[in-house]
Parts: C-alpha cells; structure tokens; sequence
C-alpha cells in the first residue's frame, strides 16, 4: 500500500475510473459462495440472464470518507444492505446477509485505501454494490444465478464554490414509478424510465425535474433520483410520503438531525404542489450531493422561489454542514452511523 494514485482530487467530478480491485460473490444451488476480490472490471455472462432482458438487477450507493486524522469511515452501510434486501424481496433475488454485504464494502474500500481522497478536498470515495440475475433463463422468471459486486471510485466534491441552489421543474407529463410498483426499490428499471424525463427537464435548463405522485399528480414524491425536503414558514422539517418514493438514507438522516440536533418539529407527510408556498427553503437529498438546495420550482407556469436562486438558506446551510460534519468525522454522530475502515 501507500501506492502514488495521480489524481487532482478537487478536479474530479462523477464518472467512472478504475480502481485496483471489486469484490465478486455468485449466488448458486441456493447459497453464496465466500466472494472474493478481483482485479477484473468485466463481466462474463449468459446472453440468457434475466438482468439483461427483464431488468432483475437492484444497486446501491454509498461513500467512505477521510477524517482529519486520516481514518477512513463508512456511514451507515447497514442502512444499504437492508434497502439493497428490500429490492431483492421485491424482485424475488436472494438475500444478502448484512454482515456479507458491509464486508464487502470493507474489503473494496482496504483493497483501493489509496484512492480515499484526502480530508479537506471534497472528494470521496462512491462506492457501488449491484446484484443482477444472470445464467441460463430466458422465460419471464427469476434467475437460477445471481452475482453480487461492488466497486468503487473516487468521485469529486458535487459543490466546488459552496452550496449552490439548482431549479427545477414539475414535468405531470412523466410518471417515474407506478403506485405500488418498484418506486421504493432501488431497482435498474426505474432509472431507464427516468431518462427520457431528465433529459426533457436539462434541454430546458433545469437540473432536473419533479415527479408528482403517479396516483392523482397533485403532490410531490420525488426531485430527480433525490428525495424532497422542506422547511415551512413555522420552521418544521417537512418531507413527502407516498408508496412510490426511494426510501433516502440521507433524507432519514437529515430528519433526525433536523428533530434531535436543531429541535425542530419533523414531519412525513403529504406535499402539495399547488402549497409549495409553505415553505421558506427547500432541498433535494441524496449520497452524492447531501443536500442540493432548490432555488426555484416551476410549476404551470408559475415560478415558486425557495430563499433565493443564488444563496443557500440558513436552515439547509446548517442541515448539511452537520450531516456532511457527521460523515468526515468533524461532527459527533449518533451511536451506530459510523463505522471504521481503518
Ligand atoms: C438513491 C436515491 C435517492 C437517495 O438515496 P440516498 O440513500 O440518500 O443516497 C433518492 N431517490 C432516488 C430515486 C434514488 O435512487
């Protein structure tokens, strides 16, 4: 180890590199095997598996972080393998026990330590676990094979010159999920059905647009591939329910935080598009960014500013610098959101 990695870590942004080793595991005769790391970045699979035709896949996204002591951290991994085993009870794939899958995170992480962007850059380390049904199958059934891998990479701070405000625009035209179909996994399907929609929203100069829940289009599920927060003129902490949203770890995070660091009230409830004056600041969260703040939505031609266009609000300001505090070690956390690499 100690290996010289030439990276500019401030310069990177979010595309894939390579890094020196994935760790693989393949489902089999009902169990998995140990897993292992590799140096191979390819896979070699049946032309017949599920994954390729039928979308039986289910991914996940996490970072590992460098404190200012130089330890590399994880933040809730155990939060990822029970979403990545809700998707696969959803798709009828086999379970990953939690101790196999933050293992396996580990092990990518040890085996790539280098590629850690240093404290103080911006930069971390994304890592993807995936698991897809492959093998020998071509009717409409689950997989008789299946292959867990996760890898990972150094990606660049998502905000270089501090927290900018991005808008947004509410596209009812679009459905990202049916009611009660897979819009609460994170399963491959649903982002081949988003692209369409996003590319729509960016040729208009948006960052990316809103889904309405698919059931009556009159309230918010979700803000591209984030989930929704808002913070009301009576200062509570506001985020959509509906049967339709991914379950964000960093939009549970922020709520606590929210309840238990700023004392404020915390609400999951119903948000109405046509009552988005409500609020005084608004978010969009998720692992790679924490917190974009929304600047505008606009809706029916009609343009509901949140703060400012230009400047982060107080509120997502203080979410964000104690959740991204958290997460590089500058801040305490609650018992069991931090575990150490090494
Ligand atoms: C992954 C994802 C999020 C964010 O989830 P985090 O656990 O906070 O990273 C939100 N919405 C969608 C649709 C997602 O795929």
């Amino acid at each position: 180890m100690g290996k010289k990695i030439d990276i500019e870590w401030s310069k990177l942004g979010f595309n894939y590199i390579k890094t020196d080793f994935r760790y693989i595991s393949v489902w089999k005769d009902g169990k998995w095997d140990d897993g292992k790391l590799t140096e191979d970045n390819t896979l070699h699979i049946s032309e017949s598996s599920p994954v390729l035709h039928y979308g039986q896949s289910s991914f996940e996204g996490l970072k590992a972080y460098r404190t200012k002591e130089g330890k590399v951290q994880l933040f809730r991994p155990n939060r990822n393998a029970a979403r990545m085993n809700d998707s696969c009870d959803k798709l009828l794939m086999p379970r990953i026990p939690e101790e196999k899958f933050v293992d396996a995170v580990k092990q990518v992480v040890k085996a790539n330590i280098d590629y850690v962007p240093p404290y103080g850059t911006g930069a971390t380390l994304y890592i993807r676990p995936i698991i897809m049904g492959v093998g020998d199958n071509i009717g409409v059934k689950p997989a008789s094979e299946y292959i867990f891998t996760v890898f990972c990479m150094p990606v660049g701070p998502y905000f270089s010159g501090g927290l900018k405000p991005c808008n947004f625009v509410v596209q009812d035209e679009f459905d990202r999920a049916a009611p009660y179909g897979t819009g609460k996994q994170k399963v491959g399907g649903n982002y081949a059905a988003s692209l369409q929609a996003h590319a729509k929203a960016a040729a208009g100069g948006y960052a990316d647009c809103i889904y309405l829940d698919p059931a009556t289009h009159t309230k918010i599920d979700e803000v591209g591939a984030a989930n929704f927060i808002g913070i009301t003129k009576n200062n509570e902490f506001v985020t959509p329910n509906s049967s339709s949203i991914l379950p964000s770890i960093t939009k549970y995070s922020l709520l606590y935080i929210a309840e238990h660091y700023l004392k404020m009230p915390v609400y999951e409830r119903e948000v109405f598009v046509d009552k988005l004056d409500e609020f005084k600041e608004a978010g969009a969260c998720g692992t790679a960014a924490v917190i974009t703040p929304i600047g505008a939505i606009d809706y029916k031609g009609k343009r509901y500013v949140f703060h400012s266009e230009t400047e982060v609000g107080p509120t997502i300001k203080k979410l964000y610098d104690i959740l991204y505090g958290i997460q590089l070690g500058d801040v305490e956390a609650p018992e069991g959101w931090i575990y150490e690499v090494e």
